[in-house]
C-alpha cells in the first residue's frame, strides 16, 4: 500500500515534506487555519489534516486519520513539544521514524548530560551551586524557553544581582532559580553539527552544519562596547534563524569521531539507539576542541539552513540533499529491503 510521510506543519516540515515528495512518497501536513500558507505556497503537501490548535495533535481522531493514510510520522522539535513527550512515548500509535524512546534523553538535562558524557564528548564544566563560580559562566533555566532569562556572569555577587533583576522583571520565578543550571561559558565559535545515522548501512553521515542567529545577542554585539555599557540591556539567546557554515578541514576527524561515539553509546544505553537525524550543538574553543553544550536526538531546526543541500551532503551524496530527503530515502530503502522495522518505532 502507498505510504504517506506526515508531520506537523512547523519547525522543519517544509523540507521533510519536500524531500518525501522527491523520493516519490505521498505527503500530509497537520496544520491549523492560518498556518497552512507556507505549505500551500510551496506546494509540499498532498493532503492537509486540520486541527483547531497545535495541542490537538495527540487526539485519537487525528491518529486514526494518519493510520488510514498508512502514515509514517517524522517527529521534529515542535511535533514533540505539542504532542507531549508522554504521549509520544505511550499514546501516539502511529509508526514514527526513528527511536521514540531516545527523545527523552534530549529533553531532560540530566539524561542528556549522561549520554553525552558517557559517549566521551567534551562538555562545558558544570557548577553545582553559585558559590563555586570562579570564572565566566552561562546560567540556564528549565523548560523550553528559547534561551529567555539565560545570562552570563563571573561571580556569586553578579549571579545574585542578575537573578534579582530578572525576578523583578518577572522573567524568572523562585522555582526557576532553584533549578538554575550553571556551566562554564565557552568562548568560541558555534557549530551545530547535523548527522544522520543510517541503521540500514550502519554508518554515520555528516549532513551539514549551521550556526545560530539569536536575538538579542546577535544584535547586541553590533553595538560598540562603550554604548552597550550605557544601554544596560540584558542579553538573551532566543533563536530566530540559522546560518550555514563549514568547519576548517582539519577539525573533521574530530567531528566524525564525535558522531560515531554518540551513536555507539546510544545503541547501548537506549537501544536500538540514535536512528536517523541528530545534532550536536558545539562551541569550538581556541584550543580547537569542540565542546558540546546541547544535543537534538531528532531532526534539528538548523537543518533548514541546507534545504537545497550543504557542502557536506553534496560531498557525501554527490547531489544537493536535504535532511528531509535523506530521511525519506532511508524509508524508501527500508521498504525496498523489507526492513521497515529497523527504522521506525
Ligand atoms: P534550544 O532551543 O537550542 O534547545 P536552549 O534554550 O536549550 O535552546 P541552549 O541551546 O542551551 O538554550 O543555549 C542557547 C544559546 O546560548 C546557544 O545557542 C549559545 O549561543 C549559547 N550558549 C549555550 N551554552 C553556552 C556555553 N556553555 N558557553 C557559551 N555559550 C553558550
Amino acid at each position: 500500500d502507498e505510504i504517506t510521510i506526515a508531520t506537523l506543519g512547523s519547525h522543519t516540515s517544509l523540507h521533510i515534506l519536500k524531500g518525501a515528495k522527491l523520493e516519490g512518497f505521498s505527503t500530509a501536513v497537520i496544520t491549523v487555519k492560518g498556518r497552512d500558507i507556507p505549505y500551500k505556497r510551496f506546494k509540499v503537501a498532498d493532503k492537509y489534516i486540520y486541527i483547531d490548535n497545535f495541542a490537538d495533535i495527540s487526539k485519537e481522531e487525528i491518529q486514526e486519520k494518519l493510520r488510514e493514510m498508512n502514515a509514517i510520522i517524522v517527529p521534529h522539535g515542535s511535533f514533540i513539544a505539542y504532542c507531549g513527550l508522554d504521549n509520544v512515548e505511550n499514546n501516539f500509535r502511529v509508526p514514527m521514524f526513528g527511536n521514540r524512546k531516545i527523545l527523552r534523553w534530549e529533553a531532560e538535562r540530566d539524561l542528556e548530560g549522561k549520554l553525552l558524557r558517557e559517549s566521551g564528548l567534551r562538555l562545558p564544566k558544570k557548577y553545582n551551586n553559585p558559590d563555586e563560580i570562579d570564572g565566566p559562566v552561562m546560567v540556564k533555566f528549565p523548560g523550553a524557553r528559547g534561551g529567555k532569562g539565560y545570562f552570563v556572569c563571573s561571580s556569586k555577587e553578579e549571579f545574585d544581582a542578575k537573578v534579582k533583576q530578572l525576578k523583578e522583571r518577572s522573567i524568572l520565578a523562585d522555582e526557576d532559580v532553584e533549578k538554575a543550571h550553571i556551566e562554564e561559558y565557552v568562548v568560541g565559535t558555534n557549530f551545530c553539527i547535523h548527522y544522520f545515522y543510517s541503521p540500514l548501512k550502519d554508518e554515520v553521515e555528516l549532513m551539514g552544519m549551521d550556526r545560530r542567529y539569536e536575538c538579542n545577542i546577535d544584535g547586541l554585539v553590533r553595538i560598540p562596547a562603550k554604548d552597550q555599557l550605557e544601554m544596560d540591556i540584558n542579553a538573551s539567546y532566543v533563536i530566530t534563524g540559522n546560518i550555514p557554515v563549514v568547519i576548517r578541514e582539519s577539525l573533521l576527524p574530530q567531528v566524525f569521531e564525535m558522531g560515531d561515539k554518540l551513536v555507539n553509546k546510544a545503541k547501548e544505553i537506549v537501544p536500538p539507539g540514535m536512528l536517523g537525524p541528530f545534532c550536536l550543538q558545539s562551541l569550538c574553543n581556541e584550543n580547537l576542541e569542540l565542546v558540546v553544550f546541547e544535543m537534538s536526538a531528532r531532526i534539528d531546526g538548523g537543518t533548514n539552513s541546507f534545504m537545497n543541500g550543504s557542502a557536506y551532503s553534496f560531498l557525501y551524496h554527490g547531489e544537493p540533499l536535504s535532511m528531509g530527503q535523506r530521511i525519506a530515502r532511508e524509508i524508501r530503502m527500508a521498504l525496498e529491503l523489507d526492513m521497515v522495522d529497523k527504522i521506525i518505532s
